[in-house]
Order: structure tokens, then sequence, then C-alpha cells
């Protein structure tokens, strides 16, 4: 699993894999979009962790679980593991704490939050945070 994510995604340093409670519930709710597990909520949840994937469920240990790291190419520093947790990286071990950590309170906000209706950041407030900040995000259109 780890290992998978360093092969893809040539910038890592650290990863850092929970069972945090809110990424779990998160990755259980049918309505998420495997290449966008979160809406674009906050600035900061895309600056930190881009957008996040979602894979299925393998059993622990499964080595299929690292083909389907290896199936994102790369496109994703977070990912959702599904009725599992996040695995996350980054160009240091601070940086991939601080993302996981960003993942799970948006995991949390967006619990909070479904089915009230909220506003998400509109497609211009998103392409003005990568132009801005260089906000890398996975595929453009993911967000639109
Ligand atoms: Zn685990």
């Amino acid at each position: 699993l780890h290992t998978a994510l360093y092969q893809t995604r040539g910038t890592a340093q650290a990863i850092v894999h929970l069972h945090s409670t809110h990424s779990v519930a998160l990755s259980m709710l049918p309505e998420i979009d495997p290449r966008a597990a979160l809406p674009p909520m906050t600035a900061y949840y895309l600056m930190k962790c881009g957008a996040t994937a979602l894979v299925p469920y393998y059993r622990p240990g499964d080595p299929a679980v690292a083909d389907a790291i290896k199936g994102l190419a790369g496109k994703y520093s977070s990912v959702l593991l599904a009725n599992h947790g996040p695995v996350v990286a980054g160009e240091t071990l601070e940086a991939a704490v601080f993302a996981t950590e960003e993942l799970e309170e948006t995991a949390r906000l967006y619990l909070l939050l479904r089915g009230l209706n909220p506003r998400y950041l509109s497609p211009d407030q998103v392409a003005d945070l990568v132009k801005v900040f260089g906000v890398q995000l996975p595929e453009r259109g993911d967000y639109h």
C-alpha cells in the first residue's frame, strides 16, 4: 500500500495512513465520487489535499489494493480506502500529517452538513485557487 503510493507519486517523501472516524465514515457513503470523494468545501482542503480518490474495499493484506493505488497513476496525493481509511502522501512527514488532518476535518464538515444543501466553492473560486496557489487537481473538470 505505502510502496504503491511511493512508486507512483514521485514527490512523496512521507505517507500517513489512519483509520480515522470521519474519513472512514465518508468512505462508506453511497454518493461519493471516486475521483473527488469530497466536494470543494474549503480552500485549505484543496491546497493541502487536492482532490481525494476513493478506491473500493479490499480485505487487509490483499495485494490488489496496491494495484488499485497504482491505477491512480500518482494523480492523487490523498486516497480513501473504502471501509478502511485515508492514505495521504506529502513532500515531508509534517506536510503529510497536516494534509491527513485537513482531510479528516473536511470529512467531518461534510458529515455535519450532509443533507443541509451547503454552498461549496464555485468553479470560479476553485479556478482562482488553482491560479493563485498552484493547487493541483488530477483532472480539470473534477469540480465542475
Ligand atoms: Zn489500515
